[in-house]
């Protein structure tokens, strides 16, 4: 059986290649979403091997030494993107290698997470956490 590997979910139907920040992943239909769908040459062909590293634009840049600060309504932004990219608080946990409760803390700002899970909740949802300190 054939996992999708973004919600991690069997796929029963037909899986879906598609191309999330420059990695290729099989999804399930209602993941495919997230990403560009890409088809089985390309895959092959022009995205693994035209750029070893491709310079990704929907990047968020960070000067990397700048001083960040969480955002104070971050568990919102979570919450919102997490349900408009129509994934459960398990799916996204999963995703990121989270505990479930860990997710659910942010959701709830019970949990402040620390820079490294906030940018890889960055980058899962494609949202920014972490905005640049303002020195006052
Ligand atoms: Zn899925």
């Amino acid at each position: 059986m054939v996992q999708c590997e973004v919600c991690g979910n069997p796929i029963r139907s037909q899986s879906v290649t598609v191309l999330i920040d420059g990695a290729v992943f099989r999804v399930c239909p209602p993941c495919s979403k997230l990403g560009k769908p890409v088809t089985a040459q390309e895959t092959d062909s022009s995205i693994t091997t035209s750029k070893e590293k491709p310079h990704d634009k929907s990047q968020p840049s960070y000067p990397p030494d700048a001083e960040v600060e969480l955002r104070s309504d971050y568990s919102k932004e979570v919450k919102q993107a997490r349900e408009k990219a129509g994934l459960s608080q398990e799916e996204i946990g999963a995703k990121l290698n989270e505990k479930l409760s860990v997710i659910r803390h942010i959701e709830t700002g019970k949990l402040t997470p620390n820079d490294a899970l906030a940018r890889k909740i960055e980058h899962f949802l494609k949202i920014r956490l972490l905005l640049p300190a303002e020195e006052e």
